[in-house]
This record gives C-alpha cells, structure tokens and sequence, in this order.
C-alpha cells in the first residue's frame, strides 16, 4: 500500500520510518523495512502499526545509508509478520517491497516450485522477487534488466523497489498500475508512492510511468520502458503545502 525508499548519504532509517507514518492515512495492517549495510541486508517486518515497527527496532544495528519500507494491505495471505513486506528471494541477496497484486502469481509460483524454490509467505510479492532472481540466474544479467525481463511476464498492477545485497549503491523500481514518484536531492533518491514523504528533503521529483523501470546506481537515476528503450527524466517541482 504504501512504499518509501532511500539511497543517498542520510541515515535511511529514521527517514523511511518518517515517512511510512506520513503515507499511514493510505490504510495498512502491518509494515516493514529492509536495510542494507556492512553487516548485509536485512529485513524487519511486523504486523499493525508503524509504531510497533519501531518498537521492533529499538536497539537493533539500524545504521545504514540505503534502506526500502512498506507499509502493506493484505491482497494475497492474511496480515502477518510473514506476509508483511520487504520480502527477501530464496537466496536472500534480494529484497523487494511492492504494492498491487500479481494476477499470474499462481503460475508463476507452480514453474519456480517445479525448480525447487520455497515460499515462506503466501504473498504475490515472494513470487515476484524469487522470480527476479531465478530470471538474474538464467539470463545471467543485471538487476535491472533481470527486473526488465521478469515484468515482461507479468500481469497485474505494482509498484516495486527492489534492493541488491552485492551492490550498497542500487535501488530498482517499476510501475504499472500504482503511483510511484521519485525524488532527486544532492546526491540522493527518495522513492515513495506519493510526494508526501518526499517534500520535506527535495522538491524535485519524477512521476514515473506505467511500464517504466527507474534505477539509482552509483548516484545516477537512469529510467527506461520495459520496451529497454531509455527514457529522459522529466524533471518537476512539486508546489505543495507539508
Ligand atoms: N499483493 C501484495 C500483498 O498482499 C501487496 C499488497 C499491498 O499493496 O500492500 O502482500
């Protein structure tokens, strides 16, 4: 239901925190956060409130420049610490949170357990990054184009940002169907899925478009449809009231 992201030199943290609490008026049953640092990527979810989120995190390791946050409305497995997002691919150098429903998660699902993959959620969304990452494996490509690949296959509505253990600098999102808006700062990104946990830090911001893929790699924002034809970003200053 509700996504923010961050990658830049700002502690991610306390950041996505604040932000999921701005996107809270959107409606969820349970949030989460996954962080990538030193120590590797790691995911915090819990059912309810962002309150009991942070209550969750109190004296873990949060420090880390890079981090993804969901706050989530059950469409495929009841609210649960399980099903709430991020959602890690079986091997855990991925993580992903999404908003929407994958239509044909269930054929998606029999081909991946058919390969030996396991599910530990009854979401659409382990789907979904499991099979990036079986795409990542067989194509032998990027994040990027194995998130470009993946998408190709997919039916239904998302917006997804999708976070690479092996690469601190990286984020990958997509839409279609659910808004994603991406802000630009000083040597950082915020994505979120309205303006609102944005406005605060940047006031420049890219509505992405349906079928368009947007990644931050090393500082620089490249956005490209799901046609692998590069797209300019449209650059807007967002006028509104915090
Ligand atoms: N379909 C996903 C789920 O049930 C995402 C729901 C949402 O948009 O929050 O976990």
């Amino acid at each position: 239901c509700g996504i923010v992201a961050y990658v830049g030199h700002r502690e991610a943290a306390p950041l996505i925190i604040k932000g999921l609490k701005r996107l809270e008026y959107r409606g969820y049953d349970s949030a989460g956060i996954a962080l990538l640092n030193g120590n590797g990527l790691k995911v915090y979810k819990k059912k309810g409130k962002v309150a009991d989120l942070e209550f969750e995190l109190q004296g873990k390791p949060l420090t880390a420049k890079i981090g993804i946050g969901h706050t989530r409305w059950a469409t495929h497995g009841e609210p649960n610490d399980v099903n709430a997002h991020p959602h890690y691919s079986q091997s855990e150098h991925l993580a992903i949170i999404h908003n929407g429903i994958i239509e044909n998660y269930a054929s998606i699902k029999k081909s991946l357990i058919d390969k030996g993959y396991t599910f530990e959620s009854e979401t659409d969304t382990e789907v979904l990054i499991n099979f990036i990452e079986d795409v990542r494996k067989h194509k032998n490509c990027d994040l990027e184009e194995a998130v470009r690949l993946a998408l190709l296959e997919v039916v239904g509505a998302y917006a997804i940002v999708v976070i690479d253990k092996d690469n601190p600098d990286q984020l990958v999102a997509a839409r279609k169907g659910s808004p994603l808006v991406i802000g630009i700062g000083e040597d950082e990104y915020f994505f979120a899925s309205d303006a609102t946990p944005i406005i605060e830090y940047t006031k420049e911001v890219v509505y992405l478009d349906d079928f368009e893929i947007a990644t931050v790699n090393k500082g620089k924002l490249a956005i490209k449809n799901l046609q692998n034809q590069e797209k300019g970003p449209f650059i807007q200053t967002v006028e509104m009231e915090l």
